[in-house]
């Protein structure tokens, strides 16, 4: 059985009790973050620290662990539940008041904060050898979607609506412009070289693994929307986050990317950036 972080225990994971009047529970009043293990390390901890600190001072939570404290955490997780490669999740919410109320509760009510690891393959993932069927989905999420909350409703359905159509996953668009995937950064490489990738708008969240893998790019790089059509057209598409890297797709709106196959300056960015992860993981 797992070991959780909850407000400052290590507990048994089935012993993790929350009041039904939490705000996370009852408005989704609460904000995430997802850093991935390898080697037992942390991956980019540095970039998730500071997001998660963004995404709080967005909403104004306060009393939230600080960096050296999600250090501590992170890593106590990791020893108590052996994980060699997986995920550790972060969640901060605005508290328990003492009822339902849309007010928000007095500034001092401390914040409920979990953490929980799960074990999984993420550098040998078998998805990576064969790439991502995407379909492309009107993009109706609120307008902040720079702020990493936990109202993934939205995201959620698109997914499992895209499995129902016999695909992998979700891109989302906006008045046909391409904004992110259901829970990645949304990329293309086009048949001149160009990588293409959303700028860092409120339409989309910062990627942290975004944000490492773009120095690592041999090709130019171009930071503007796409559209929906470029991108069936592209010649490589891929897709970036804290749990599958660099994951190609390989099909959009059943429209073959390439051959068919992950593209190969996707395949050499996922090698570079695991390496760089490996090197850099602490
Ligand atoms: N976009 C959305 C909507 C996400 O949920 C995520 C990750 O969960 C990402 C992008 C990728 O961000 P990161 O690279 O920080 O994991």
């Amino acid at each position: 059985m797992r070991t959780i972080y909850l407000n400052g225990n290590y507990i048994p994971e089935t012993e993790g009790k929350v009041s039904v009047f939490d705000r996370g529970f009852l408005f989704s009043d609460s904000v995430y973050e997802v850093v991935s293990v390898l080697d037992g390390k942390l991956v980019d901890f540095g970039g998730h620290v500071q997001r998660l600190a963004r995404s709080l001072t967005e909403i104004g939570i306060n009393g939230a662990p600080g960096a050296d404290d999600w250090l501590a955490i992170c890593r106590e997780l990791v020893a108590r539940n052996h994980v060699e490669e997986g995920m550790i999740y972060w969640q901060v919410t605005r508290g328990t008041p003492e009822d339902r109320d849309f007010v928000f509760p007095p500034a001092d009510t401390p914040p409920t904060v979990l953490a929980f690891t799960q074990s999984r393959t993420l550098a040998d993932n078998p998805v990576a050898l064969r790439g991502l069927r995407v379909v492309t989905m009107p993009d109706l999420r609120w307008g902040r979607a720079d702020i990493k909350t936990t109202q993934l409703l939205y995201a959620s359905m698109m997914k499992n609506e895209a499995m129902a159509r016999g695909a992998d996953d979700a891109w989302m668009e906006r008045n046909g412009w391409i904004t992110e995937g259901s829970a990645q950064n949304a990329h293309i490489i086009t048949h001149e070289g160009v990588l293409v990738t959303h700028p860092l708008t409120c339409e989309i969240l910062h990627g942290i693994t975004r944000a490492s893998v773009l120095p690592l790019v041999a090709q130019r790089i171009e930071e503007r929307p796409f559209s929906v059509h470029e991108a069936e057209q592209a010649a490589e598409a891929f897709v970036s986050s804290a749990s599958g890297f660099v994951m190609p797709v390989v099909q959009i709106n059943g429209h073959i990317i390439g051959n068919g196959q992950p593209g190969s300056a996707t395949v050499q960015l996922r090698h570079a950036y695991i390496d760089w992860a490996r090197r850099t993981a602490r």
